[in-house]
């Protein structure tokens, strides 16, 4: 996809975007993909008690890739130990400069098998291999040198006060972003003195056991980081542990309402990043060509399954026709197809259950009486996948226009003014994201003052940056992950003393 994002990129991003199609046979060589996967639990592969086991399969062909294990409440008991014995055995009393070395070292590993890492996420999740290689592997490397920066430096992150490690952390991901979910949750834990639980999600656990096998490669000490893959289940066993110290979870509403109960009245910490409904705000003075790109960025990247997608597009009025066509002529230009192709730019759908929900909501909106548009684009006889779609004629109690759909899916309606713009933009139970595009610097002041969201985007879209907090206000949850706010987030402060 050519985004504002990829334009400002280098030279060689653009040589990249041009060169001939590789065959994904090729980019497959470069990892190898294990029968079955154990557990990491204290620094060891080990079979989960129980023995129980799940497929993991490729969404782009929905062929079986591997068996992934089943942890149980006794596995995650194992883990918790193991987490609490490395915390007490001297992670959290490690030299804060050495503790950084490791983070380094992760870092650097990251970025030596970032290929492996790329390759590896866009065969189990579907995700372009173009936004894995550029994007989320980046990233995350990014995230861990930010965080080792900080491990030393913690008496600086929060002035006047003393800083100390909380202790063991039950971390949950999603299957959007797995790797890059992963870093966002253990690197500010790991730089703190904390130790670590994961539990990735059931659809996209291989490149979670891969940055196990790098976190064994920096020689980090036998429990940091202990891994326990598994379904929902293992998902809440971890969330309910007595002994785990906080939990932060990334994920749906739904199943963070759940934690939040089982939290509440146990003094054990809580951050939740939750879903979203961004509204993406474009006024009639926006400069058109990068407005669109932003618009198709914001929406098709990663196929919509994005947190902070902006999903609700509300276009002044008297720009609303001519910014519509120019946008379907753009996503006609939008390749679906194989992931490992350098060229595609919307990917497979991450699980069949996902594109059955995708297709129900863009269904049901047609039986509300709303119109639908997709792009012609060709798609692969096997595997998930679904059309760049534009929902139009609505009016704003259809369930697509209220619930997050998690596909590439925008729905489109028009304002007048700038009061009417925000009261659409903020008629939502969710608050991560939104976006503006105008020309006028004291509107996008005026509209940041007034959209309910964690994050507000002006005139760009989707940029993150490990120094920048993110998070969610209302039902998108609570909490910061990255920047100085997200490392309060792991740290247990008292006043220094005078
Ligand atoms: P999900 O169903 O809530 O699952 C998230 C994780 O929680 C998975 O590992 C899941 O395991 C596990 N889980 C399921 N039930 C659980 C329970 N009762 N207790 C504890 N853990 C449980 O969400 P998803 O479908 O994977 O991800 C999509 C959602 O994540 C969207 O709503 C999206 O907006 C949100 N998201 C938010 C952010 C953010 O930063 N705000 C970022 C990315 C995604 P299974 O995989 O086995 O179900
Ligand atoms: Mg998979």
């Amino acid at each position: 996809m050519t985004t504002a994002r990829s334009q400002t990129g280098t030279g060689e991003n653009l040589a990249e975007t041009f060169s001939e199609y590789v065959p994904s046979v090729e980019a497959r060589d470069i990892v190898s993909i294990k029968p079955r996967y154990g557990l990491l639990i204290g620094g060891e592969e080990r079979e989960p008690l129980q023995g129980g086991a799940f497929a993991t399969i490729e969404p782009s062909s929905g062929d079986h890739l591997a068996e992934i294990s089943e942890g149980t409440q006794a596995d995650v008991d194992e883990a918790v130990a193991a987490a609490r014995g490395a915390f007490e055995a001297g992670w959290r009393d490690l030299a804060p400069r050495v503790r950084a070395k490791y983070i380094f070292r992760l870092a650097r590993l990251i970025q030596d098998r970032a290929r492996e890492l790329a390759v590896l996420e866009s065969i189990d999740g579907g995700k372009p291999i173009r936004e894995s290689r550029d994007i989320d592997i980046p990233l995350s490397a990014a995230h861990f040198f930010y965080h080792a920066g900080w491990a030393d430096k913690l008496e600086y992150a929060v002035p006047g006060m003393r800083t100390a490690p909380l202790g063991v952390m039950g971390q949950i991901i999603p299957w959007n972003f797995p790797v890059l979910m992963a870093a966002w949750k253990m690197a500010p834990a790991l730089a703190c003195g904390n130790t670590v639980v994961l539990k990735p999600a059931e659809t996209t656990s291989l490149t979670a056991l891969l940055l196990g096998e790098i976190v064994q490669e920096a020689d980090l000490p036998p429990g940091v980081l202990n891994i326990v893959t598994g379904a929902g289940e293992t998902g809440a066993a971890l969330a309910a542990h007595p002994g785990v110290d906080k939990v932060a979870f990334t994920g749906s509403t739904a199943v963070g309402k759940k934690i939040a109960r089982q939290v509440a009245g146990t003094g054990r910490r809580l951050t939740l990043e939750l879903g979203g409904k961004g509204a993406h705000v474009v006024f009639d003075d926006a400069a058109l060509d990068q407005a669109i790109e932003g618009i198709v960025d914001a929406i098709f990247f990663n196929q919509g399954h994005v947190c902070c997608a902006g999903s609700r597009l509300l276009v002044q009025e008297g720009i609303a026709d001519h910014l519509l066509g120019r946008l379907k002529q753009r996503m006609e230009l939008l390749r679906v197809g194989d992931p490992l192709d350098k060229n595609t730019d919307v990917g497979a759908i991450n699980s069949h259950a996902q594109l059955q929900r995708i297709t129900e909501f863009v269904e049901g909106a047609e039986s509300e009486g709303c119109a639908i548009h997709q792009s012609g684009a060709p798609l692969p006889e096997r595997g998930f996948w679904f059309r760049p779609t534009l929902v139009t004629g609505l009016g704003g109690s259809e369930r697509i226009a209220r619930e997050e759909v998690f596909g590439p899916v925008l729905t489109v309606q028009t304002f007048r003014t700038e009061a009417e713009a925000v009261a659409k933009a903020n008629a939502t139970r969710y608050g991560l994201s939104a976006g503006v595009w105008t020309e006028k610097g004291s509107r996008i002041l005026w509209m940041t003052q007034r959209l309910k969201a964690g994050v507000v985007w002006a005139n760009t879209f989707n940029q993150f940056d490990a120094a920048s907090p993110f998070g969610g206000v209302r039902e998108s949850g609570f909490g910061r992950e990255g920047g100085r706010q997200g490392l309060e987030e792991y740290l247990q402060l008292e006043p220094a003393a005078k």
